[in-house]
């Protein structure tokens, strides 16, 4: 098999390429390399994402008529090794990644022509309220409550692990509007204004260091009905609908491939690597042998992405490989900087490295890092619920 680019991808390429080279300001660059989480703070993202709107590039893979690009499968590729490339911060994925694909695939038109211009434009920034302190893994116990009123919904009860709830000033969540034989049937999905009188947020602060998620408290919140995704009670439809595009459309291994390289940047030249390092290294080319694997079932996967307009199961399948190679990367990045890795100052870290160690330019190689990352194979549904999902619709057990 012979894989090759034609004149015309690599045009394309180059002109991504040189997009992200002039669009990425010192500033922005300097704020991914010290980012410790998957996530940046709101003021960066939202300057990239205004930067990625101008440019007509924010969401390549939306309809055109909702401000995709038109892109072919290859096209997009290029795109995202170019972008794993020039390690631009990113873009919040709660409103744009999964609500957005949620309601083009199931939301009404009224909804659509609303919410996902203001989506685009940052004027509402989006977090995602599924789970409770009760309902993580077994989402389908949840128990925040709407009871219908009129025209409104009466919202009680609490969500938690609610990522960027501080910054958000709207919400998609589930609440249970109903009893059924099926916990799953009763369940409605809600657009919820963050605002409203009776919601509090209470932060959870995090071992790594970073403040990221919240719990969040309603207390007699009203939510009109017309906010209704999808059907009253049907809301497990389109849950499921926008957890695949939450745990994988397609584009880890770029990155990944990127951050082996730079870790292996961190290293003395081969020679006088200690065998300790030398182990390492055996490590990480073995690593890299399987991200090449996994890039290409994500090429796989988006072709069937294309054909059925939604990742399917093999999303749960992809959010497995992509998290534990990404764990497995930042192991040998933090036992390559030792203890250089340990405090989160990397302009110290830079300058002070031991002798001949280049030292962390970014945060990559730091245990901050390599904390939080720990979570990834938790949030989106921890990696044994989508071992479950697995079995049961892949392999029919
Ligand atoms: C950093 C971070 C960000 C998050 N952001 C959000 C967010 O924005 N919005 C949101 O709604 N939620 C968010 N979450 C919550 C996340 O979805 C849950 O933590 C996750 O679904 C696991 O639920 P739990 O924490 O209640 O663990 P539990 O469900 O209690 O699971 C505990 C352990 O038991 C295992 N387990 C449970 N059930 C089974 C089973 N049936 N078979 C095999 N093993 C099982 C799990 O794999 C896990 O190892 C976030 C979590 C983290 C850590």
């Amino acid at each position: 098999m012979e894989l090759k680019f034609t004149p015309e991808h690599d045009r394309f390429r180059t002109e991504v390429r040189e997009f992200f080279a002039t669009a990425l300001t010192d500033e922005l660059r300097a704020a991914r390399r010290f980012m410790t989480s998957v996530y940046c703070d709101y003021e960066t993202g939202m300057k990239w994402q205004r930067i990625l709107l101008d440019k007509g590039w924010l969401v390549p893979s939306w309809p055109v008529e909702y401000g995709g690009t038109g892109w072919t499968l290859t096209q997009r590729y290029i795109f995202n090794c170019e972008r794993a490339r020039a390690n631009p911060p990113p873009v919040s994925p709660m409103g744009l990644a999964m609500l957005g694909p949620a309601l083009i695939g199931c939301g009404t038109q009224t909804q659509r022509d609303y919410y996902l211009p203001r989506m685009l434009r940052g004027d509402d920034f989006w977090c995602q309220g599924y789970s409770e302190p009760q309902a993580g893994s077994d989402l389908a116990s949840l128990a925040t409550a709407a009871v219908a009123d009129g025209d409104d919904y009466v919202i009680n009860g609490t969500k938690i692990w609610t990522t960027h709830a501080h910054y958000s000033n709207r919400m998609f969540c589930l609440v249970r509007t109903g009893q059924f034989e099926r916990p799953q049937m009763g369940v409605t999905f809600l657009l919820l204004d963050m605002k409203a009188p009776g919601v509090t947020t209470r932060p959870i602060p995090f071992y790594s260091g970073d403040y990221e998620q919240s719990q969040v408290f309603f207390d007699d919140v009203r939510v009109p009905r017309a906010n209704v995704v999808g059907e009253e009670h049907k809301g497990w439809s389109v849950t499921k609908y926008l957890l695949e595009f939450e745990r994988g459309g397609g584009s880890a291994a770029p990155a990944l491939l990127e951050a082996i390289a730079h870790v292996r940047s961190t290293w003395r030249d081969d020679a006088t690597l200690l065998p300790t390092e030398r182990a390492l290294a055996a490590r990480l080319d073995a690593l890299e042998t399987d991200v090449q694997a996994l890039e290409m079932t994500e090429l796989r996967c988006v072709a069937d992405i294309e054909r059925r307009g939604s990742p399917g199961p093999a999303s749960s399948m992809l959010k497995i490989k992509a998290t534990e190679l990404s764990q497995q990367i930042s192991e040998v990045a933090v036992e390559t900087a030792a203890y250089y890795g340990l405090p989160y100052q990397p302009d110290a870290i830079a300058t002070h490295g031991r002798a001949g160690f280049v030292g962390p330019e970014d945060t990559l190689t730091t245990t901050p890092f390599y904390f939080n990352n720990r979570a990834a194979s938790i949030y989106g549904g921890s990696n044994e619920i989508q071992r479950n999902i697995i079995a049961k619709a892949v392999l029919g057990l």
